[in-house]
């Protein structure tokens, strides 16, 4: 995969992905090389057409024989309509009919612009190009404020009726904390990185500096000790949640990524404990780290209608 010049002329599948402050876009060529690659600012309190038509100015300065255009937007995605109804992050994203409007910028027909949830978008790109290269079926995890996944099997994103395998809601604790989505005890609320901050914040961990999440994975790596296995105990959490999935599905590839995954050396005895406690047998699973950082979202959304 290598950057080549020559947006000009060349069969390219756009890819766009629409985060809390900015937008990445690009475009791969019919072999998957990068042709070109950009970024646009999306201020929380953004409007849409200001961040739609700075996207769809980007995209056409490239030029190119566009054969196919994949969005990935982070909320609740409605599927049939093809609008976001709710995207904390992103109010002004509620209710824009995305396709038509980037269609109508684009000069390119709306019903075949596929649009994909965030994590999906960074799943499929993960298992194509990045840590899951070589890996068909595999959970791609999002480790941050709150868990989020996609799942990819035989190469391609399962969503079921749309909203498959958000395993940050899996219910690990019936009566433990309530969670932001109305349910009570979801993996969030004890396998992210609030949840690892709220741990640290009530041990006083890392001594002086309580909920300083960096500074206790640096302790945990540096030697044995409390803040060692407060994180053992976090992955522990997390592995008793993707145990649900190796159960369910019986993937045995998981890669990381989001904030929290540069803990994935200190959290990773925890996790294999965890799965291994609620999963049957003796398996072999791999635990990845994500390769391609911020660009995952775009290029896996560049796959989508390829
Ligand atoms: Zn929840």
């Amino acid at each position: 995969m290598t950057n080549t010049n020559g947006g000009s002329g060349a069969t390219c599948h756009v890819g766009i992905d629409i985060g809390g402050s900015a937008a990445k876009l690009g475009a791969l060529d019919g072999n998957d090389r990068i042709l070109w690659e950009d970024a646009v600012a999306t201020p929380a309190h953004a409007e849409a057409v200001d961040v739609l038509d700075a996207v769809a100015e980007r995209v056409s300065r490239q030029g190119g024989d566009i054969v196919s255009i994949g969005v990935g937007l982070p909320g609740a995605l409605d599927r049939e309509r093809g609008v976001i109804d709710v995207s904390p992050n992103l109010p002004w994203l509620r209710g824009v009919p995305m396709r038509e409007e980037l269609g109508r910028r684009l000069g390119f027909e709306p019903a075949r612009i596929r649009l994909e949830n965030d994590a999906n978008v960074a799943a499929l790109g993960e298992c194509r190009f990045g840590g899951g290269r070589d890996h068909p079926d595999m959970l791609f995890v999002t480790l941050g404020t709150g868990v989020g996944s996609g799942l990819v099997l035989g190469g391609r994103l399962h969503v079921g009726a749309g909203l498959a395998c958000e395993i940050g809601h899996l219910c690990v604790e019936p009566d433990g904390r309530e969670c932001g989505c109305g349910s009570r005890g979801c993996l969030e609320t004890i396998a992210s990185a609030s949840a690892a901050r709220r741990f640290a914040e009530e041990a006083g961990l890392p001594k002086g500096h309580p909920g300083d999440l960096e500074l206790l994975t640096a302790q945990s790596r540096a030697a044995a000790g409390p803040e060692r296995e407060l994180l053992e105990r976090v992955g522990r959490n997390l592995g008793h949640g993707l145990a649900v999935v190796v159960v369910l599905v019986d993937v045995r590839t998981f890669v990381f990524g989001g904030g929290f995954s540069a803990a994935l050396d200190v959290l990773r005895p925890g996790i294999e404990a965890g799965i291994a406690e609620r999963s049957f047998g003796e398996r072999a699973f791999e635990l990845l780290p994500a390769t391609l950082g911020n660009a995952a979202g775009w290029m896996g959304a560049a796959t989508l209608g390829a």
